[in-house]
Parts: C-alpha cells; sequence; structure tokens
C-alpha cells in the first residue's frame, strides 16, 4: 500500500490523504484550508476510485463542490445534511444531488482492492469516523478528528480494543500536540461550568457555540433545564437539531419542552427567507417553527431576559444584547482564536460580543481533539509499527513521544512495501 498526504502534512485544516494499492487509488477526506489559502484535487481526480469524507467539518469536505460524478463518495448521511444545510443559510446553492454511499460505523466495504471499515469517534462533529484500510496483507488505519473526552468518550476504548494490534501504519491526527486542552477537561465540566455562569445571572446569558456541535447543543440543552430556563434557538440552530435527530431520537428537538425558536423580527427574518427559496429542502419544518409551542419574538427576550438560555450566531446576540441594553452574560463555548485580535481565524463578530459583555464574558469550552496523553494513550495500546502525522502544525513534535514516527511532506510518496 502506499500513502500520499496530499495536503494537511503540516497544517491543521485542508486534509486530504490517498492510500493507494495496485491501480486502487482513494483519497480520505478532501477539505479546504482554514487559513484561506486555495486548496484544490489533484489533477488527476478522475483516476480516483473513491473519496472518503471522515466527518462534516469544512476542512474535511471542502472541496466536495469539485468532485467529478464519476468518483464515488462515501459519506455519511448527517454529514451531507450538514453540509447542505450550511451552505444553504450562507447563501450558497446546495451542491447537486449526487450518487453517495451512505458511511455507517462498522459496515466495511471494498473499493478495488482495498478493503474499508469505519469506525464511529467521538469528535465535536456527530457522526465521525476514522478507517481501518487493508490490501495485499497490510493494514493502515486514518484517525480522522477524535478525541476521548467528550460526549461519546467511550468510542476511545472501544476502538482500542478493536483495531488489531501492530498494525503497519497509523495516520495520526496531532491538532493537540503542543498545547493543553482549555481548563475545562471534558464536556461534562463544560456543562457544569456554563450552569455555574447561568446561576450567577439575573438577567439574559447568551451562549456562542457551533449548532454543529451536537455534544455541545446537548449540553446547552441539559445546562439551561437545570438551570431553570428555556434553550432559546434561531432557525439554523433548529433545524441543524433536526438534521442530527437521524443519528439519536436523544438529540433535543424543537418539538420538547424547553424548547423555543426565535422566528420572528430581524434574526429570523434572513433565514426564514432562506428557508422559503428551498422549501422542497425544509419539507414540513417551517410549518412547525410557526407553531405556538416553539415560536418566540424579540420582544418576549427583552420583557423577560431572565427566562432564557439564547443560542444565536454572533451577529444574532450583539443584536439582542444591544436592543436590550442590560448587563447580560456572555458563554463563548468554541475555540479561543477566534478571539485573538493578532490571528488570522479573528472573528469580528465574536470580538463585539465580547466587548458587549465586559466582565460577565466566560469562555467555556473543551476541545474537539485528543489531547497529548490521549494520542500516546492511542498509540500504547494499538502499537502500531509507524506512526504518520497529520492534521497538526507540529509534525516534528511527534518523534519525542512514538518512537517509531515517519514524518512526511504534503506530496511524498511513502510505499509500505518498501518497509520490513
Ligand atoms: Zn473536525
Amino acid at each position: 500500500m502506499r500513502i500520499i498526504i496530499h495536503r494537511g502534512a503540516d497544517e491543521i485544516g485542508a486534509s486530504c490523504v490517498e492510500v493507494a494499492y495496485g491501480t486502487t487509488r482513494i483519497l480520505l477526506d478532501a477539505g479546504t484550508s482554514l487559513d484561506g489559502s486555495v486548496t484544490v484535487f489533484p489533477d488527476d481526480i478522475n483516476d480516483y476510485s473513491a473519496v472518503i469524507i471522515s466527518h462534516g467539518h469544512q476542512d474535511h469536505y471542502g472541496l466536495l463542490e469539485s468532485l467529478p460524478e464519476s468518483v464515488e463518495l462515501y459519506m455519511g448521511d448527517v454529514a451531507w445534511g450538514f453540509l447542505q444545510s450550511l451552505r444553504i443559510f450562507t447563501g450558497q446553492p446546495p451542491l447537486a444531488e449526487r450518487s453517495r454511499i451512505c458511511l455507517k460505523a462498522e459496515r466495511p466495504f471494498k473499493i478495488g482492492e482495498i478493503v474499508v471499515m469505519p469506525y464511529l469517534v467521538d469528535h465535536s462533529a456527530p457522526e465521525a469516523f476514522g478507517f481501518l484500510l487493508s490490501a495485499g496483507g497490510r493494514t493502515i488505519y486514518y484517525s480522522g478528528d477524535f478525541r476521548a473526552h467528550g460526549r461519546k468518550a467511550k468510542t476511545f476504548d472501544y476502538l482500542c480494543d478493536r483495531l488489531p494490534r501492530e498494525m503497519d501504519a497509523v495516520l495520526l491526527e496531532g491538532t493537540l500536540i503542543n498545547r493543553g486542552n482549555s481548563h475545562f477537561s471534558d464536556e461534562s465540566k463544560v456543562e457544569e461550568g456554563i450552569i455555574d455562569a447561568i446561576g450567577k445571572e439575573e438577567g439574559l446569558v447568551c451562549l456562542s457555540c457551533s449548532a454543529q456541535n451536537i455534544d455541545r447543543m446537548v449540553t446547552a440543552f441539559r445546562a439551561a433545564k437545570r438551570s431553570g430556563r428555556v434553550l432559546a434557538l434561531d432557525i439554523y440552530s433548529a433545524w441543524i437539531l433536526r438534521v442530527a435527530q437521524k443519528l439519536s431520537k436523544n438529540i433535543p428537538d424543537i418539538r420538547w419542552d424547553g424548547i423555543r425558536v426565535l422566528s420572528h423580527n430581524k434574526v429570523a427574518l434572513g433565514q426564514y427567507r432562506k428557508i422559503k427559496q428551498n422549501s422542497g429542502f425544509f419539507g414540513d419544518f417551517v410549518r412547525e417553527l410557526y407553531h405556538s409551542d416553539n415560536e418566540l419574538w424579540e420582544k418576549d427576550i427583552v420583557d423577560s431576559p431572565s427566562r432564557y438560555l439564547l443560542k444565536l450566531s454572533d451577529f444574532g446576540l450583539a443584536h439582542i444584547l444591544q436592543k436590550l441594553r442590560k448587563p447580560s452574560t456572555v458563554i463563548y463555548s468554541q475555540w479561543s482564536g477566534y478571539l485573538d485580535h493578532d490571528s488570522s481565524a479573528y472573528n469580528e463578530p465574536a470580538g463585539a460580543l465580547k466587548a458587549l459583555a465586559g466582565e460577565r464574558f466566560y469562555e467555556i469550552h473543551t476541545s474537539g481533539h485528543a489531547t497529548k496523553e490521549d494520542l500516546e494513550r492511542f498509540v500504547s495500546q494499538i502499537l502500531p509499527k509507524t506512526v504518520i502525522p497529520v492534521h497538526t502544525n507540529h509534525k516534528h513534535m511527534f518523534g519525542a513521544l512514538f518512537s517509531q514516527t515517519i514524518v512526511l511532506d504534503d506530496g511524498e510518496v511513502f510505499d509500505l512495501a518498501a518497509t520490513t
């Protein structure tokens, strides 16, 4: 088997890894960069048999827009739903429906001569997979993005039990290899932190987080409920929870008590228009939004701010805070890099929220990625012959942790047949 990291050998983002055997060539992930630099498929993309997407984050699927129909696409159904939803709500046309093969955990499939086994992993995107690939008596595992401190933390030990020992190579993500996780070591600590912050506030509590981080949305619902508040969502967040219902009926939904949707006034209008323009995609959802049990006006929040934990876009939250004109708490539950003025990832609406909240601004977050200790735990259990860093800004730090590390550059061919 051959491995080529087309992109992502020395970068967090733009993930694109080729695994090939004989004439079968597969791309694992097809992501765009997080720093805005241009990313493209290899020139000979038409010669590949398939693209397999590990999970629904743009740095793993962002190139799909230009994937030729002749190349098979393997992807989770919910990841595809999130991709299409994000495109619609950000004003991009949805991708043309194309033939897709739906990934299911531990349902192996064969592409040419390569057998692929998907394993469910714990990540900040739901329905995230790692892949075990076998051909010609060789075995490779591609970790995708994973961790051991989210709501599916148990999948970490399960995976370690299931994976073969002493396989030929592991392509291992190293997002956190050079830094610790936040002060909140796991999702349950985030829940407690949010409850503490709500407990200190007699007015409105705003929550800034990714709606597609379903673990965090579950945390938001639980924290609101345990604090005696209603979770108020924007239309986009409510829709994303509906898409995620395919994974589990335990994921909160607008049909549940304790959830309302801000479906009127300025914040809602732009999102409502997107739904009207793509009514076939959303089905009956719009009727549910405007059911009296679900709907909410901006005035409801302004009149009774202490009733709500409000989760909107940063832009939407800033609008409500300006309208309310009362001291309010903002819980920032995302990567702190978006708040760093000196970073290319700086997010202006998030910075504005921080300024509006002043002393009542709390950062409460846990990472979507494995800690250095968990990476060590993973490797020490499955004992791969080779560890190849991916999805990291610090690939040269792997060698100090794993003596079997082989560091690749983007585009370099690593041939397992040449190793013993
Ligand atoms: Zn990810």
